[in-house]
């Protein structure tokens, strides 16, 4: 974006920004300068278009060009702005966290579903690599009866879970707990659900990725650098034993390729019912079974 030592109105600034973008191959050039734009001014989007014309001091022009600067080296837009929403719930995401995916809203969409037969019962959950904490925080926000067990490697990401939980109060419902699902003994049992979005993505396919995720996004919340399925065998191994009768295995995972290593995995391991579903562009996605004690 040029500099200019004349004032500039919000609808020039945008009109600037936008073409800046444009020209770095930011993607959504427009939406990016906006949503920077709002945040800078601690307005919403549209409040942008109702003051088209007005002008902007030399230190809000100075900020938003920071922020600008920090999206061209692409750096994800959540992260400069520092939340993201999840399912309408507000998250505070940093470097530390993935940002939340609306494939995980579809998974905990189908947690919803599957648990809705508990009718409000007072159930517990498991939640595997919790990240900023959304999936546990989503599924305490829409069920009131539930407690969750959190449990992530990251002492950093906790750190924020833990701060998302409280502004979003269900807090007291999650128990976030430090743990390295490889070395850490873990003792929690009797759980109606285990859910969990591993890091699923194989080593071989982080290059291809695009550079806001690949660059900034946490490896260890992405990849397991491996096929892409070792950590989904870990969340597997560790599910064993730890479910109630009909408790319910919910992973999410990484397209059509593995797809079938899934049913066979958890088959071995004595699920029954075993489901693999769809995201909405048609990925293999959902990986589910349920616990059948007289199965075994
Ligand atoms: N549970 C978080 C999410 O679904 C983080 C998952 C992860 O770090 N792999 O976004």
């Amino acid at each position: 974006m040029a500099n200019s030592a004349q004032a500039l109105n919000i609808k020039d600034l945008l009109d600037r920004s936008t073409e800046y973008f444009d020209s770095k191959g930011i993607e959504s050039p427009r939406l990016n300068a906006e949503w920077l734009l709002a945040h800078t001014l601690g307005k919403k989007r549209i409040e942008l278009y109702l003051q088209f014309d007005r002008l902007l001091t030399k230190s809000e022009t100075d900020a938003y060009r920071s922020l600008i600067r920090e999206r061209v080296k692409n750096k994800p837009l959540q992260y400069i702005i520092g939340e993201t929403d999840f399912m309408g719930i507000k998250i505070e995401v940093d470097e530390n966290v993935l940002i939340p995916r609306p494939e995980t809203e579809q998974l905990v969409e189908l947690a919803l579903e599957r648990l809705k037969t508990h009718n409000g019962r007072a159930i517990k959950i498991l939640d595997v690599g919790t990240g900023s904490g959304n999936i546990a925080i989503a599924l305490a926000k829409f069920l009131p009866a539930v407690t969750i067990t959190a449990i992530e490697i990251s002492e950093k990401a906790i750190a924020v879970a833990t701060r998302n939980a409280e502004q979003n109060e269900v807090a007291d419902r999650i128990n976030f707990i430090i743990h390295d699902i490889k070395s850490d003994e873990f003792t929690h049992t009797g759980f109606d659900m285990i859910i969990s979005n591993p890091p699923y993505i194989s080593l071989e396919t982080m290059s291809s990725l695009s550079p806001d995720v690949r660059e900034w996004e946490p490896e260890t919340a992405l990849t397991d650098f491996s096929d892409g399925l070792d950590m989904i065998s870990e969340v597997i191994k560790l599910s064993m034993g730890r479910l109630n009768e009909n408790g319910i295995i919910l992973l999410e995972i990484g397209g059509n390729r593995q797809s079938e290593p899934l049913k066979k995995m958890l088959s071995k391991a004595g699920y029954s019912n075993i489901k693999i579903e769809s995201d909405y562009n048609s990925h293999a996605r959902f990986a589910s079974g349920v616990f059948e004690t007289h199965k075994n």
